[in-house]
């Protein structure tokens, strides 16, 4: 008998995992007071008929333990082994099935129990019921016999039909953890003497994505290996060892600074490495995803980018019937967006300075006014870019708001260093520019209009206007501390 035969839960105290629903189940029970219908949903088929057949016995047990069927008494063994024409269990999943659904239910659910107490029919992936079937369906539940009981199964509640599951007790079985399959696989791996490491039952709960009896299943795959160790998982289940995912992402992270053709075959050596040690890449990808998600807050810029990589390398993996190929094409990507915004970034930098310059030119140009007034004319030397001491918070939040809304570079730029908003009455904004060269650059006509829907679109007001004026460096300081003295 395969292992998760035999380890199938047979009684509600088998089900730890799913306290929430069975210590409810159980009191109902006690105080005689189960429904007539209960759905079950659970996102994917792990035991949840096995669950239900649990309910049907507990109903029915003659010897009960605790609530628990005793699974010992004729109408526990009757149900265990499908003996009796009191219990039915039909998955609608499979067409034969179906097709005598109807008279199944209409024919024979109205009589009443030759043998056990309840009549149960359990229906699994009930969503693929005909509109007919639901119909005879909804027909018995609006009305239900005192001895009839149905148990509704799915993993799809969404197709099942509002008026099925408005009549419905519905549970919603919760996925297991990786700490609650790993024990349960210790628990049977001890039963049943099979050698294993703890790191291997991970990987197998890690591969089984948290359904129980897919782990079981690879637990008792790997374990005609002997030993459950890694190595054992890896060579069996197909997947990356924790090293080699650490080396991978390690290996991007230092590269991406500094690509070059050499830097990139290294990657790509790698992942054909891997292809030749049978590692499916898909599920590669989504070790590196679990690896990412475990170390984002060790570098959330990085990890970030590569999130976003792998976004793009799973869509890939699903249209390329070459897997290699698309984890290549999309790390050239990223490497040259990589790039790019570098380039970019230099070019911010770039401009800076050359406003540097030109501001220096312009004050050059005004240097009669700066002698007027020699402490405004330090302090300006000391305040390198535009920091509005304004205590008016909404301008300033609208000013970053822009400024991080502005997708030009070099018009950001400008406003980083050289813009402040003065005021705005929800029609128009006043923006001060001390600068005179970019005060011109940004008045052009496209510009404004630029700036002025990005407002727009901040403010939700189609209305607004933006007006831009020069003022020199040191009349607009000279305000400011006015503002600041008044
Ligand atoms: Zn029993």
């Amino acid at each position: 008998m395969s292992l998760y035969l035999k380890y199938r839960p047979q009684t509600f105290d088998d089900v730890t995992w799913q306290r929430h629903i069975i210590d409810i189940l159980k009191k109902q029970i006690e105080l005689w007071q189960t429904m007539h219908n209960y759905l079950f949903f659970w996102p994917r088929w792990t035991w949840k008929t096995t669950t239900a057949r649990i309910l049907a016995k507990a109903v029915n047990c003659l010897n009960p333990k605790n609530w628990n069927p005793c699974n010992q008494c004729e109408n526990c063994v009757a149900i265990n082994k499908s003996q009796t024409i009191d219990f039915v269990e039909i998955d609608a999943a499979s067409h034969t099935q179906v097709d005598n659904i109807r008279e199944e239910i209409i024919d024979k659910a109205p009589y009443p129990p030759t043998q056990l107490r309840k009549k149960v029919y359990i229906i699994d992936e009930v969503h693929m019921l005909s509109k007919a079937a639901f119909n005879a369906l909804l027909k018995i539940m609006e009305e239900p016999p005192e001895y009839l009981m149905f148990i509704l199964a799915t993993t799809e509640i969404n197709k099942v039909p509002d008026t099925i599951v408005s009549r419905c007790q519905v549970f919603n079985f919760r996925k297991l953890t990786e700490n609650e399959i790993v024990s349960r696989l210790k628990y049977i791996a001890e039963k049943e003497n099979i050698p294993y490491t703890e790191k291997a039952l991970y990987l197998i709960a890690y591969v089984s994505e948290w359904a129980l009896r897919d782990a079981v299943k690879y637990l008792e795959q790997v374990s005609v290996l002997w030993e459950v160790n890694e190595e054992n998982v890896v060579k069996f289940l197909w997947i990356a060892p924790e090293a080699q995912i650490k080396e991978f992402v390690s290996l991007l992270k230092k590269r991406y600074q500094t690509w070059n053709k050499e830097t990139l075959k290294n990657v790509f050596d790698f992942l054909t490495k891997l292809e030749l040690w049978w590692v499916d890449l898909w599920v590669f990808a989504k070790q590196v995803l679990k690896y990412i998600d475990f170390n984002f807050l060790e570098d959330i810029q990085f990890y970030s980018k590569l999130s976003n990589l792998f976004k793009k390398i799973f869509l890939n993996l699903k249209s390329f019937p070459n897997k290699l190929l698309a984890f290549k094409v999309e790390i050239w990507e990223f490497i040259k967006n990589d790039q790019n915004e570098r380039i970019e970034s230099k070019k911010e930098d770039s401009l800076e300075k050359e406003n540097n310059i030109e501001e220096k030119k312009s004050e050059k140009l005004d240097e009669h006014s700066q002698n007027e007034n020699k402490n405004v004319e330090v302090k300006s030397e000391e305040s390198d870019s535009l920091e509005p001491k304004e205590d008016n918070i909404n301008l300033m939040n609208l000013m970053s708001q822009l400024i991080a809304k502005c997708d030009k570079i070099s018009i950001r730029a400008i406003l980083k260093k050289y813009a402040s908003i003065e005021w705005y009455d929800w029609k128009n904004i006043e923006m001060i520019i001390i600068n005179k060269v970019q005060y011109k650059l940004l008045t052009q006509e496209s510009n404004l209009k630029y700036l002025e829907n990005l407002l727009r679109d901040i403010l939700w007001k189609n209305d607004i206007s933006l007006h831009i004026q020069y003022m020199s460096k040191e009349d607009f300081l000279k305000r400011k501390l006015q503002e600041n003295g008044s």
